[in-house]
């Protein structure tokens, strides 16, 4: 990829240039030619899409945002974004598995890593060798994520890991987690942020969750018993661990907001597709006004979103830290209601047949939900939108 992208300022809206349109044709081939014939299988069998995460690590995108000299595709979030979305749109699991990888691994290590923690581990990420997970969750620590209790200890030139962490995407695959711990007792936001290779002993994967949508992701616990990690694998410095956290999801809502508009896209379509081929009262249902209505509040809602998710990605490009935080957290919720409703808007045009299995309108329903949950409830969106407004009412559509 040229520098020019990365020197190209997108509009607000969305006209994109030719090398991310070209980015989008190559993507979208790929997504509906090799991941979307498999989708159907892995959502019934809960199966994680190996061979396809191989060939993205192969294309390069695994490592999407990477400088060259790191063996990354140096691309922009836009670029990154446009991938999530076309992907979810074949596959929201094979999405999500590509956002974590980026967003909320890479873009951290990019962010605080020293020169030497970045020339061991991101040629690896980037190449698609190693696939990353991101760790905060715990079962009682969500929303709340400063009252985590897994903990780490220093001793000698390592530290010592203890702790139960949840809901860990990629958790059962990953090679490596990014994983957060506290590092002091007496003050509950003080963490830490920890590079940890999976084979180190004392990290066991826990139990598999059983999911509403997105089967084709793993989703596990995390296991620290007395696991001793390096001090060199300390990403940032001591206490910083919150706000690394925060790096990463900040980015990550714009994957997560990606994957929700691919899902809302693959709804509109195949309600569309479904309108002007079913034939009720002698007409295509399409030329109900009912179903119009329908297709166009799609329609309508899903340019909308994606708007907003330009937009947050400008800031992210541009390294506007305010703006990233409204329009991330504007665009995440926008986008996750989005998919939810065009998910449950397509079974309402395809009705019986929608509700079954052998349709991927249910799927897409299932899928949709979880991009209203993570990386930040929706609630937790409309709080930072909230915060963000009340901070510094003036910056209005003008961050
Ligand atoms: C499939 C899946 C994959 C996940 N992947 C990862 C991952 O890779 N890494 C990781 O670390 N975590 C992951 N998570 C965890 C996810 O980020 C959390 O589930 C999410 O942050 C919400 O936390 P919680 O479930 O504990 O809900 P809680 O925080 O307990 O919230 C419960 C309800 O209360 C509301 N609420 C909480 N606080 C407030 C408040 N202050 N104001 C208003 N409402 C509030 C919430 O919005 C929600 O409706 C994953 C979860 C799932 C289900």
């Amino acid at each position: 990829m040229s520098d020019t992208m990365t020197d190209t300022v997108i509009p607000f809206g969305y006209e994109l240039d030719e090398e991310h349109l070209m980015l989008r044709d190559s993507i979208r081939d790929f997504a509906r030619n090799v991941v979307a014939p498999g989708a159907m299988e892995r959502d019934l069998k809960g199966e994680f899409p190996r061979d396809v995460v191989k060939q993205l690590g192969e294309m390069g995108y695994q490592g999407i945002c990477v400088p060259e000299e790191y063996g990354g595709a140096a691309m922009d979030p836009l670029a990154s974004s446009i991938v999530v979305e076309e992907l979810s749109w074949a596959d929201a699991s094979v999405g999500v598995i590509n956002s974590v990888q980026n967003s909320l691994v890479i873009d951290p290590i990019m962010k605080y890593g020293s020169p030497e923690q970045k020339q061991r581990w991101l040629p690896k990420m980037a190449s698609g060798e190693w696939l990353n997970c991101f760790s905060l969750s715990e079962a009682n620590s969500g929303s709340d994520a400063g009252s985590m209790t897994c903990v780490a200890r220093p001793d000698g030139d390592h530290w010592v890991i203890n702790g139960t962490k949840l809901w860990v995407t990629n958790g059962a695959e990953a090679n490596v987690v990014l994983l957060f711990v506290r590092t002091e007792n007496t003050d509950r936001r003080n963490a830490s942020c920890f590079l940890v290779e999976k084979t180190t002993p004392g990290l066991t994967v826990g139990k598999h969750e059983e999911k509403l949508g997105i089967r084709g992701s793993s989703t596990t616990e995390l296991v620290f018993e007395n696991c001793r990690v390096p001090a060199a694998n300390l990403v940032g410095e001591r206490g910083q661990g919150l706000k690394i956290a925060l790096t990463g999801i900040g980015g990550g809502r714009l994957g997560i907001a990606a994957q929700a508009i691919g899902i809302a896209q693959a709804a509109l379509d195949k309600a569309t597709d479904y309108a002007l081929q079913r034939r009720q009262f002698g007409k295509a249902i399409a030329e109900f006004q009912a179903i119009q209505w329908k297709i166009a509040d799609m329609a309508t809602r899903i340019e909308a979103a994606r708007a907003l998710l330009y937009r947050g990605c400008e800031a992210k490009k541009t390294k506007d830290e305010a703006g990233l935080m409204r329009y991330g957290a504007m665009c995440k919720v926008f986008a996750s209601e989005t998919a939810s409703f065009c998910a449950n808007q397509c079974i309402q045009v395809l009705a019986g047949i929608g509700y079954c299995k052998e349709e991927i309108a249910e799927r897409l329903l299932r899928d949709a939900k979880i991009t209203e949950i993570y990386e930040g409830t929706s609630e937790m969106q409309r709080l930072t939108i909230a915060e963000t407004l009340v901070k510094d009412p003036g910056r209005v559509g003008n961050v």
